[in-house]
């Protein structure tokens, strides 16, 4: 079985943290959808197995039209044939987006998951990070989505915003439990190279929270989550008992995904590919029946690399009777240290980080990866 993955790059405005390839011209909607109903067409044989998954992401796909929602879930229909009762289909919203009639729309497509950028509940840094909604929008968003039937609600949450304090992270974390979401992943706040935050940065109108107040965050939050009934299962991720977001576990798992639009990447189990970030170049090359991607093969020691990479991000762990005998033996060698020092823990069968290896897992995982020959 493979997961759909399908790149909206839309945004109203752009925030100020984000890295992510998006364009605030709304007037290439329609034409970016048909390209990506065409795509569909094209890539058919790569969905033979059957659909597992599928996850409309941004972007924002809420900001889609009625019409071009229904496009999208019609091309799946005609290309793939997919068994959508026994499926996880999970789309993408800002809670600004989520009215009455986006919700009415939204219950005439397969859709059973939503996914939802709160980000914080202090309108102060909503403000801050230039989002377009506020903190009572999270809660009527997700009244709406309960009442037209959508019972699996995923929660996206920052932390460790300039100045901010572990008390008022709790409160974040208090204010998305009261809405007893399905799932919640949580972030902190990255500067990344070429957004507005990242020069606030450079030019020291903003600084990053310590390492200690990061940690006392980062601990607050899993003691809550789970104190509160939440599996920490991903390094980001906490959800409800049966509620794991089955299609990024499959990033993690190392399943094949097919991921079309502008800047989406596939992966086949032997291959990965991307296709061009530009969407006017996307949409003009599609048009002309050409897939505008790169790809590279993925020999064993690359594909041992990233599974160091994601399969270490899960509560699970790497699986070492599923490893090649060279690899499992490097592994377990370079881990032992990892393990001696409570970072690393392993049954024999598995190994995986603890909580406390959660807080140096950048390092760790380079020193795991295969070092070139
Ligand atoms: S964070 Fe989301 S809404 Fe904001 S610019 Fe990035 S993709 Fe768009």
């Amino acid at each position: 079985m493979t997961g759909l993955y399908i790149h909206i790059p839309f945004c109203e405005s752009r925030c100020i943290y984000c890295g992510f390839y998006s364009t605030t011209r709304r007037e290439l909607q329609d034409d970016y959808v048909r390209a990506l109903c065409r795509e569909m067409a094209m890539r058919k044989d790569e969905g033979a197995d059957g659909l597992a998954t599928v996850y409309i992401g941004g972007g924002t796909p809420s900001q889609l039209s009625a019409s071009n929602i229904r496009s999208i879930f019609d091309g799946i229909d005609d290309v793939f044939s997919p068994d959508w009762g026994k499926m996880e289909i999970t789309m993408e919203c800002n809670p600004e987006d989520i009215t009455d009639d986006f919700c009415r729309a939204l219950s005439q497509t397969p859709v059973n998951r939503v996914s939802m950028g709160a980000q914080t509940f202090s309108d102060v840094r909503l403000r801050f990070l230039r989002r377009r909604h506020d903190s009572a929008q999270v809660a009527r968003a997700v009244r709406r989505l309960r009442a037209v039937g959508i019972d699996n609600i995923s929660i996206d949450l920052m932390f460790g915003f300039p100045g901010e304090t572990v008390a008022e992270w709790t409160d974040d974390i208090s204010c998305a439990l009261a809405l007893r979401p399905e799932h919640l992943s949580a972030y902190s706040l990255q500067y990344e190279e070429g957004t507005l935050l990242y020069r606030m940065l450079a030019k020291g109108e903003v600084s990053e929270i310590d390492d200690e107040t990061y940690r006392m965050m980062y601990n607050v939050l899993c003691d809550r989550m789970e104190a509160a009934g939440y599996d920490h299962y991903e390094i980001s991720n906490f959800a409800l008992p049966d509620r794991r977001s089955r299609h990024n576990s499959s990033y993690w798992h190392d399943v094949p995904y097919i991921g079309l639009g502008a800047s989406a990447h596939s992966y086949s189990g032997k291959q990965r590919s991307w296709n061009v970030s530009s969407m006017t170049e996307y949409i003009r090359l599609i048009m002309s029946g050409v897939r505008p991607s790169e790809s590279e093969t993925i020999d064993e020691r690359t594909h041992y690399d990233d599974m160091v990479m994601t399969a270490l991000r899960t509560r699970e762990g790497i699986n070492l009777d599923e490893m090649p005998e060279e690899f499992r033996k490097y592994i377990v060698g370079s881990a032992e240290k990892y393990i001696g020092a409570g970072e690393m823990w392993t049954d024999g069968h598995r190994l995986a980080l603890t909580r406390e290896g959660i807080f140096v897992s950048d390092m760790i995982m380079a020193d795991l990866m295969r070092p070139d020959e």
